[in-house]
């Protein structure tokens, strides 16, 4: 702390992401991370980009990639949004549509840097718990609300919640907007992109980081009306003009062009999650349903940081939350065959397991 901060700033808790350690042969199981390679193409447009192109500003709209990213979704480019990771994406959401004079409604467990923007932003924040089985009820968000936000899969719990309630919340729910997180979707959700001409309310954001294997270029985007993007683009412009570069856009492009490779690579980590919640079930584990690249699982036998430390040991990283009803938990990211057949190994190996 120094007397020199903004004085809103010395109580500011930051999020905290998962580590990136550099270690020779760790398991990288923490932070939900792709394990296969990006698309083909995003390598061709590397070779090839010319380097003296650098020395120019990139296109400060990303009119290539609105274009590209509106045709994917069947929505015109005046309702698509793009930003420096999805994580900005929510940071300029919370600013431009989230701070209104009633609560804003999430959940209770659910992605925690939602909670580092409402104290950023001074937001008032009504949490809402998640049912017994760690389930989003959205009948419970039928109440007075400015704004309302969860995950779609939840994180970390991984389940996710059917179109069909979303579609009633946003029936009966008109006057607030309704941003739902997309970040794991393509990993076996069902996508609220389908219903954005039909609610004007409706804000969805994705990610390139998790489905599209491109964490280290940071894109994320949005999905709404013409007006919510608007007030998005008001807010970015206010902060900076040109959150892509230039290589992050011609990427990003170049990755929803090859939707064979995407498909593909999506349906081995559906199978490799599938495969590594039989294997968990069997060694005695409870494991929620996951819609994501990750499985939540917990033990009755051994606690979640005394697992977390064990794989550890053993140069496996999972992720763990120090918080009620989740504690004992842990949050494992789908990794190759290889890799999630050696954390099973470990496993086995476990005296208490
Ligand atoms: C990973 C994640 C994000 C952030 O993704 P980036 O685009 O990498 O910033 C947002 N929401 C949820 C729920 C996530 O898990």
């Amino acid at each position: 702390m120094s007397r020199f901060w903004s004085p809103s700033i010395q109580s500011l808790v930051p999020y905290t992401p998962g580590e990136q350690p550099q270690v020779e042969g760790l398991i990288k199981l923490n932070t939900n991370e792709n394990p296969y390679p990006p698309a083909p193409a995003v390598r061709d447009v590397l070779d090839q980009f010319d380097t003296s192109r650098l020395r120019l500003y990139p296109d400060p709209e990303s009119a290539l990639l609105k274009q590209s990213l509106a045709h994917t979704h069947g929505l015109n480019t005046n309702q698509v949004f793009i930003g420096n990771g999805s994580d900005e994406v929510l940071a300029l959401t919370f600013m431009a549509l989230l701070r209104q004079d009633k609560p804003l409604l999430l959940p209770e467990t659910t992605y925690s840097f939602y909670n580092v923007y409402i104290d950023l932003y001074g937001i008032e924040a009504r949490h809402i718990e998640l049912t017994d089985d760690f389930r989003i009820d959205l009948s419970q968000y039928q109440q007075p609300n400015g704004g309302i936000i969860f995950a779609n899969p939840n994180a970390p719990t991984g389940i996710s919640v059917p179109l069909s309630e979303i579609r009633a919340l946003l029936e009966s729910n008109t006057d607030s907007v309704v941003v739902v997180d997309e970040a794991y979707v393509d990993f076996g959700a069902e996508s609220a992109t389908a219903l954005i001409d039909q609610y004007p309310n409706l804000l969805v954001t994705q990610t390139f980081s998790k489905s599209r294997s491109l964490a280290g270029l940071r894109i994320g985007c949005a999905f709404g009306h013409a007006d919510l993007i608007e007030a998005l683009e008001r807010v970015k412009n206010s902060f900076n003009s040109y959150p892509l570069d230039m290589l992050a856009q011609a990427v990003a492009v170049a990755s929803l062009e090859d939707e064979n490779y995407f498909r593909s690579r999506l349906d081995q980590v559906i199978a490799t999650r599938e495969w590594t919640n039989q294997q968990l079930q069997t060694l005695g584990f409870e494991v929620l349903p996951s819609h994501t690249n990750f499985v939540f699982a917990s033990h009755p036998n051994v606690s979640g940081a005394e697992l977390m430390a064990y794989l550890r040991e053993n140069k496996i990283l999972v992720r763990h939350f120090t918080k009620p009803r989740i504690e004992n938990h842990l949050r494992i990211t789908i990794g190759t065959d290889d890799e999630m057949q050696t954390l099973i190994n470990y496993l086995q190996q476990h005296p208490k397991l």
